[in-house]
């Protein structure tokens, strides 16, 4: 596989966004990449992981400049 230097970051940003802790907002229960709900409470975090993949997708095209 040819991984030039630019998307070496890349990848690097998408793990490490992956390794972010993500919190329930209502209980602070540590949720499990994957889950589109609370394993504690039940609530959804829907807007919670569309936050999170914005953070990702601006790190990348904060990269790809
Ligand atoms: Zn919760």
């Amino acid at each position: 596989m040819n991984v030039n230097a630019s998307s070496e970051q890349r990848i690097i940003a998408v793990l490490n966004s992956l390794a972010e802790n993500l919190c329930c907002p209502n209980c602070d229960s540590r949720l499990r990449f994957g889950d589109w709900e609370c394993p504690h409470c039940g609530k959804d975090i829907d807007d919670d992981l569309r936050r999170w993949a914005m953070r990702l997708l601006n790190r990348l095209a904060s990269l790809s400049q």
